[in-house]
């Protein structure tokens, strides 16, 4: 089944709100405001288009501040310390 989190947008013409719809996240069906994406679902959808349900505009998602790059480090592979993916 299709699992996906959603971002709701302003429409810039009418002030309606559009869905877009990303599986790049944990998808867990979670609905976020423009205001509060996070970084990989507005990488994922930066550019997707979607036409407004109450004006038929097309309306292009954009992101702002996506970051460039981010910090990574290297961890001591510990086998005892794996997290458990069953639950
Ligand atoms: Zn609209």
């Amino acid at each position: 089944m299709g699992m996906f989190d959603s971002v709701y947008v302003i429409c810039p013409k009418c002030g309606g709100s559009i869905e877009f719809q990303s599986k790049a996240g944990e998808c867990l069906c979670t609905n976020y405001t423009q205001d509060q994406v996070p970084a990989i679902i507005a990488a994922d959808l930066d550019g997707d288009s979607e036409f407004c349900h109450l004006c038929g505009e097309e309306i292009v998602f954009c992101a702002f501040s996506l970051p460039e790059f981010v910090s990574c480090v290297g961890l001591q592979y510990d086998p005892d310390n794996e997290e458990s993916e069953d639950d």
